[in-house]
């Protein structure tokens, strides 16, 4: 279960660039679409079915750059899984490090596999990638003096064409209200995220990042239990305390269920 963060300076730099990018090529446009954005730099892509072999990857290759887009069954260059993935293989084009590294002869091109990724680069084009489709003023705006509720994500995930998750990345980012976002897959906890001021740390996992029993994800571990909307939870469920005044202190719990994966990612902030 890694978590690191990439420093405030990078981040405010990668958040400017993909505002810019954003502004240049998809001014009044409520949606930012990565291909347009392609387009107007000159640089090619072809979107096709790749299989499994990678969701994107940026070749350079007789003094070119080009962009290869996995779009599988169903999947064409307005889903949001795509869309993120192409946003992504424009931050390895657009910061000047990932494209240079590119350019240096004997590099492979490499294929970029998912969101989340703890490797670096990855973690930093992922960041663009954010940036450019959910432009930090206009989130700003969305989100100013909104309560936060699941509706709000849901509302930024329908509204920038993005994924729940990624728009719960972002949310965090631009935090104005803590949350935590735990991502469990086949009972056990694969990562987590959460603003500098959410109140707890340490998650209340038995043994090795196990999903804790009474909590709305542990139930659907149990038994497949699915909620469709907001549960309450106490803070002790999902989190060892330091202080026993904390116990029965309520949070909101919401899930994001994808069966196929045994995933489930709980959205978690108190009440
Ligand atoms: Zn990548």
């Amino acid at each position: 279960m890694a978590s690191y963060n990439l420093s405030s300076a990078l981040t405010a730099e990668l958040s400017e660039l993909g505002e810019y990018y954003a502004g240049l090529f998809c001014e009044g446009s409520e949606t930012i679409h990565p291909h347009i954005i392609a387009k107007g730099l000159g640089l090619n892509y072809t979107p096709n079915n790749y299989g499994l072999a990678f969701e994107g990857l940026l070749e350079y290759k007789g003094g070119k750059f080009h962009v290869f887009i996995n779009t599988r069954a169903d999947e064409h260059l307005y889903t949001p899984r795509v869309r993120f993935s192409f946003a992504h293989e424009l931050g390895h084009y657009i910061i000047d490090n990932h494209r240079n590294a590119l350019m240096q002869p004997g590099v492979a091109p490499h294929g970029s596999i998912t969101l989340m990724s703890e490797l670096r680069i990855e973690r930093e084009a992922d960041l663009f990638a954010a940036c450019l489709l959910m432009p930090e003023s206009r989130i700003r705006q969305d989100v100013f003096k909104q309560k936060f509720s699941f509706a709000l994500i849901d509302m930024i995930s329908k509204k920038y064409q993005v994924s729940i998750t990624a728009a719960l990345l972002r949310f965090i980012a631009l935090g104005n209200h803590p949350i935590m976002v735990v991502c469990s897959r086949a009972g056990k906890v694969v990562w987590r995220r959460f603003n500098e001021d959410f109140p707890f740390y340490n998650l209340h996992t038995v043994g090795k990042d196990i999903v804790p029993v009474n909590t709305s994800a542990g139930d659907y571990f149990k038994d497949g239990t699915k909620y469709d909307r907001t549960e309450t939870v106490f803070a002790e469920d999902w989190f060892i305390l330091q202080n026993s005044n904390d116990r029965g202190r309520q949070f909101f719990e919401h899930c994001i269920y994808i069966d196929r994966l045994k995933q489930v990612v709980s959205v978690i902030w108190e009440r």
